[in-house]
């Protein structure tokens, strides 16, 4: 079994997201993608995050209608800060020795993998798929890690916080994120003035 795992902090999930999910899923044959919301994120110490609950919602609602996309707490329910190193270790130990697992997220915050809290320990532990913006080029130390898979999505030109800053400004964000969190998203009066 191959199972891919989604890590991002979500703030909001958008279309970009789901298109990396289902391309990597088809390009490496995952069974399974889970989305894993980041808890407490390590590199975003006093920076401005929406709450986990929001966040997980989102996650929540934009996979619903996908029976082979998922969503799971574990990052938002585990004390401490959301060390990826922890996260693949228990979801090993869930899924099995039978399991491969693929960790998937953007490119530019797997560049630093080998700054990551026991980056060697966790580089042994799953493969790792990052996923580009269009015309995103590789260091060389990078690509000689050999563990890391580069997948270019086009759908990534969509951000996070361009969406943030298109709510701020009053700009439409639809066709960006699925229906529900656009909803979601004007009903909790998310990321307006800078309030979460
Ligand atoms: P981020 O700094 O919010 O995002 C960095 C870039 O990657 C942004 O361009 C972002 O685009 C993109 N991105 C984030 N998640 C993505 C995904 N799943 N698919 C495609 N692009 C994605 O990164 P982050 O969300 O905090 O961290 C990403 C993951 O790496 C999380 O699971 C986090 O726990 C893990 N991480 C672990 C450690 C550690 O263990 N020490 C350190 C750093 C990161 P958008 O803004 O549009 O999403």
């Amino acid at each position: 079994m191959r199972i891919g795992v989604m890590g991002g902090t979500f703030d909001p999930i958008h279309l970009g997201h789901l298109v990396t999910a289902e391309a990597v899923r088809h390009r490496f044959g995952l069974q399974q993608v889970v989305f894993v919301p980041t808890g407490r994120p390590p590199h975003k110490r006093g920076n401005d995050v929406s709450s986990a609950e929001h966040r997980y919602v989102m996650t929540f609602l934009a996979v619903l209608s996908n029976p082979e996309f998922g969503v799971s707490r574990i990052e938002i329910d585990r004390l401490g800060y959301s060390y990826t190193f922890d996260t693949m270790l228990a979801l090993g130990e869930m899924y099995g020795p039978d399991c491969e697992l693929y960790f998937i997220t953007g490119a530019d915050v797997m560049r630093d993998i080998h700054t990551w809290h026991r980056a060697p320990e966790l580089l042994t532990l799953c493969h790792f798929v990052a996923a580009s913006r269009p015309d995103y080029t590789l260091c060389e130390r990078f690509r000689q890690g050999g563990h890391i898979h580069l997948v270019e999505v086009p759908a990534m030109a969509i951000s996070s916080t361009d969406l943030r800053r298109r709510v701020r400004a009053g700009e439409p964000i639809r066709y960006l994120v699925p229906e529900a969190v656009e909803n979601y998203i004007y009903e909790h009066r998310l990321y307006l003035n800078g309030a979460r």
